[in-house]
């Protein structure tokens, strides 16, 4: 089912911020923030490898995002696995009893169908699974 690990998500206060320390700091090529506004965040991200680093700043206090760095602080947030088929890895989950946050995929930052695990699920960490292909037309 799994890819590859698709990208590793910050919760963090400031985007803009966090991106020039990891442009300054490491290198990073850093791209504008694009605000995805069904989910309450700001994000943006950078390739590590073939992996990205995706930084996530709330919009406001009472999304998911928000509420995480009410009680968490800024911090490790999500971890993103890129999968062949999101339709099938959702309904195999909930098949096999898994609770998901949705049950249907969404359209996430960058325009990928996105859909979220309970983190109670997978050991405490919030995970999230990508379809990166288009389907059809
Ligand atoms: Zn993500």
């Amino acid at each position: 089912m799994l890819k590859k690990i698709y990208h590793l998500g910050y919760a963090v206060e400031n985007v803009e911020k966090a991106s020039e320390f990891y442009r300054v700091h490491f290198g990073a090529e850093t791209v504008e923030p694009e605000t995805v506004e069904d989910q309450g965040i700001k994000a943006t991200m950078f390739h590590v490898g073939e992996s990205m680093i995706e930084l996530v700043e709330p919009t406001r206090p009472d999304s998911p995002v928000g509420k995480f760095i009410a009680k968490r602080g800024e911090g490790f947030h999500h971890v993103a696995f890129e999968v062949e088929d999101i339709e099938r890895s959702l309904a195999e989950l909930k098949e096999s009893g898994v609770e998901l946050i949705d049950e249907t995929p969404r359209i996430g930052a960058g325009g990928a169908r996105m859909a979220f695990v309970h983190p109670k699920e997978a050991f405490g960490v919030l995970t999230e699974l990508v379809e990166l292909r288009g389907k059809g037309e």
